[in-house]
């Protein structure tokens, strides 16, 4: 069959799905990504103070997320903006794990960065401007931690996977991918989810599956809307930015829902969640030959 993703699949082998290896499920902390579970990740865009990260956590904790969010090294667009509290922001990370029992998820931007990050994090979030550092992935396959990886906006699927793979390939199996939004010509959100991606990847990988609606979106009116198409599309979970005062935050305040938004949002998310959890990873069977020939019509 001639299409793009024919001959490929031996380029993504380890993270794809093949009989007998359908599904991966990730274990950080008391949490499976993957399994029959909703795992909801959520926090601030960035650590800011002991005080808004412990009550970011009680917060969403008692709405129901199980992995706290929170990034402690900021890659960002301008080199004046804030660029995260470094080894001070894990430690209140950690703090925050201790007091909540959540599981943390923080980015780490450079290789030289891994082993500090390992000691406080849970799972290592790799950001969507770092998807094809290789030094990076490649220093993650060692991490003995489970890695949380975006999407790059701009990256295909097959770069996607390939990314995945060179972490697998360097021996650490347990990740997770994030569809995050993706550069488009639309400018009336700040990128654009591509939920196609989240069915796609279900049918070719066998990596837990996740969605950002945060960054998808850029403003927290659509979260709510964007988060229920993930339950329906079939994801394992979210990573939603949730801050005190969004309007105060040192970054992407416009897209972070305050507590009682995130604590309505994950009411209103519960029936979707019930239907999903009943239908039980409904994923097709190693169905990639009809992909295979879909993919190669544009
Ligand atoms: C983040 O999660 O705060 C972040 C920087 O995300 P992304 O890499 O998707 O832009
Ligand atoms: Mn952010």
């Amino acid at each position: 069959m001639d299409s793009p993703w024919n001959g490929h699949f031996s380029a993504f082998d380890l993270v794809a799905k093949t009989e007998g290896n359908e599904r991966t499920v990730v274990r950080a902390g008391n949490v499976e990504i993957g399994g029959r579970d909703f795992a909801v990740m959520a926090g601030p865009c960035a650590v800011e103070s002991e005080r808004q990260v412990m009550d970011t956590a009680w917060a969403v904790a008692a709405a129901g997320a199980r992995v706290l969010r929170g990034g402690a090294y900021k890659p960002r667009s301008s080199p004046y903006a804030f660029q995260g509290m470094g080894v001070e922001g894990l430690k209140i990370l950690k703090k925050a794990r201790e007091a909540t029992g959540l599981a943390i998820v923080t980015e780490v931007m450079s290789e030289e960065d891994v082993e500090v990050v390992a000691e406080y994090a849970d799972i290592m979030q790799v950001g969507t401007r770092s998807m094809e550092n290789y030094a990076l992935l490649e220093r993650l396959g060692g991490c003995g931690r489970p890695v949380l990886l975006k999407r790059g906006m701009c990256a295909t699927l097959q770069e996607f996977m390939r990314s995945a793979q060179v972490i697998a390939e360097h021996g650490n199996p347990n990740i997770i991918l994030c569809e995050r939004g993706i550069r488009t010509f639309e400018t009336a959100t700040r990128n654009t989810l591509d939920i196609t991606a989240v069915a796609v990847l279900n049918l070719v990988s066998r990596l837990p599956v996740i969605v950002d609606p945060s960054h998808a979106a850029g403003m927290r009116v659509l979260v709510p809307a964007l988060s229920r198409a993930a339950v329906a599309v079939g994801a394992d979970g979210l990573l939603v930015e949730v801050h005190p005062l969004p309007e105060k935050a040192m970054s992407d305040g416009k897209q972070s829902l305050n507590f009682a938004q995130f604590h309505s949002m994950m009411r209103e998310l519960e029936p979707y969640r019930a239907v999903r959890n009943l239908a039980t990873r409904e994923r097709a069977h190693t169905d990639c030959e009809e992909l295979v020939t879909v993919g190669g019509h544009n």
